[in-house]
């Protein structure tokens, strides 16, 4: 994953030393030696992740942190800020004003990796949520320590001989007004709290429970959402736990004011998230729903018949797939007026959704014509489905606005294919469309089958058969 670093410090010894740190990352790193300088630098080529140092002359963190977020190219930017070690109040100040993250200016280099490795699937992550409805985001520490939070339940999970944790449990409960909850590794890992925003992991000295712990969450279909601080003192030579899967780790000596500054940015990233995606599926249902009717539109339907297509091809299965057409409707609007006409859809509409299984599609498929798929059915049941259809429409008329009930009735096509037959959903919809125009000539208020005939071979069957013939 590329990553474009820009480091900002006066002190030359100290990002020599960063360089060669992250040399061996392959991050192109560009430096800095003022605000000033880099801030030009930022405006020619905005960075992924820019490392300023603590001590900077002159240095308005606060102003710097606006103004980077106030730009639509370094809104996503992760800002970090390099303080010297075990400076708890520089830390917490630095998060305070906005900084995404702190380190140590002499940090141990795996860490620093996989804190920019976890930046930038971070800013990915953020990147694809984004809803176009929404483009702002929220990802700084200092608006999330200010700014309301929904009820957030945070639940730290200690090993059992953990004696500090229920002190610094208390401690993060009166900074952050949250709730929080507290359970050991092993009976988190028997059943974790389903309701759990943010879990802090502590990991003792030695053994693997925590990092267990961790897979275990993240595949947890309750739980996979929630975010995870993990808190340990053990080297990261083999893998990071944010290279497993944790979004924040801090050492056992992290105070408690950090610590409650992290669980905050967690629970207003994972808040923000849950709302990015509620509103991708609200969206997405709004464009995938036809306005009149209420059922699936054409765009949804071109889709689902894409998959069920794959699908199809992968293992095949019986299906049928109908096409619904109201008779005479050109009749209806003209007698009743176009908004009795559109009522009468919706009404149809309903009628053929609650007639229909779980599993079953149904969508309206253009002005006045509705295609159902059902399956995994047989020949004789895609039929009674199709009667069971044209008789509840023609069975229950609608009263429209000035009283009249209209009774209107549907055509229906029906085609089917056996497992073996291996067609696809267009052959289906030929097929059905040309039963349905059957059944109007017929005399409409009718179900007709598709016959073999009406199924045309696909192209790969066609030029098989071909190929027989001239051999
Ligand atoms: P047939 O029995 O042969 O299907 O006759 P028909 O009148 O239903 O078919 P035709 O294709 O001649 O007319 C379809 C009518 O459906 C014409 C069009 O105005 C109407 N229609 C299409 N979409 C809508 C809609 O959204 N609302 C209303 N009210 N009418 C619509
Ligand atoms: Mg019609
Ligand atoms: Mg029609």
């Amino acid at each position: 994953m590329a990553g474009h670093v820009l480091i900002v410090d006066a002190l030359l010894n100290r990002r020599i030393h960063l360089r060669a740190q992250l040399d061996t990352a392959a991050y192109p790193v560009e430096f800095a030696e003022t605000m000033t300088e880099a801030l030009l630098y930022i405006q020619k080529d905005p960075p992924d992740v820019v490392i300023i140092a603590d001590d900077l002359p002159g240095l308005r963190l606060r102003h710097v942190c606006k103004l980077l977020r106030a730009r639509p190219q370094t809104q996503l930017t992760t800002i970090v800020v390099a303080v010297a070690h075990e400076n708890h109040s520089a830390r917490v100040s630095a998060l305070i004003e906005g900084a995404h993250d702190v380190i140590d200016h002499h940090s141990d280099p795996a860490d620093l990796k996989a804190r920019l490795r976890n930046f930038m699937r971070i800013k990915q992550s953020t990147q694809d949520s984004r809803s176009p409805a929404e483009p702002e985001v929220r990802v700084g520490l200092a608006e999330a320590s200010q700014s309301f939070l929904p009820k957030t339940v945070v639940t730290f999970v200690a090993p059992e001989a953990a004696v500090d944790v229920p002190s610094r449990v208390e401690s993060v409960a009166l900074e952050t007004g949250l709730e929080t909850r507290i359970t050991t590794i092993k009976s988190a890992r028997r059943s974790p709290d389903e309701d759990t925003d943010v879990f802090v992991l502590f990991e003792t000295a030695s053994g693997t429970e925590a990092r267990d712990l961790l897979g275990a969450l993240q595949s947890h279909p309750k739980c996979r959402h929630s975010r995870i601080l993990f808190v340990t003192d053990q080297s990261i030579a083999a893998a990071s736990p944010l290279d497993l899967g944790a979004q924040d780790q801090v050492p056992l000596s992290v105070s408690s004011s950090e610590l409650a500054l992290r669980i905050r940015r967690l629970a207003r990233l994972k808040h923000d998230a849950d709302e990015a995606r509620k509103t991708t599926t609200a969206l997405g249902e709004k464009a995938y729903t036809d306005p009149i009717t209420g059922l699936k539109n054409r765009q949804a339907m071109d889709d689902y018949l894409r998959k069920t297509d794959r699908a199809l091809s992968d293992h095949a299965r019986p299906i049928a797939l109908l096409i619904a057409d109201i008779d005479h409707f050109k009749a209806i609007n003209d007698n009743h007026g176009h908004a009795a006409g559109d009522d009468i859809l919706g009404h149809i509409a309903r009628l053929l959704k609650a007639n229909l299984r779980d599993g079953d599609f149904v969508a309206r498929y253009g002005g006045e014509e509705f295609l159902v798929v059902l399956p995994d059915v047989g020949p004789a049941q895609a039929r009674s489905v199709a009667q069971r259809l044209r008789t509840t429409v023609s069975t229950n008329p609608r009263a429209i606005e000035d009283g009249t009930h209209v009774r209107a009735t549907i055509s229906i096509g029906v085609a089917h294919a056996r497992r073996t037959d291996r067609v696809s959903t267009k052959d289906l919809r030929r097929a059905a469309d040309s039963a349905l125009y059957r059944a109007k000539r017929k005399g409409r208020n009718r179900i007709e089958i598709a016959t073999p005939g009406d199924i045309e071979t696909t192209p790969a069957q066609h030029s098989k058969a071909v190929t027989r013939q001239a051999l």
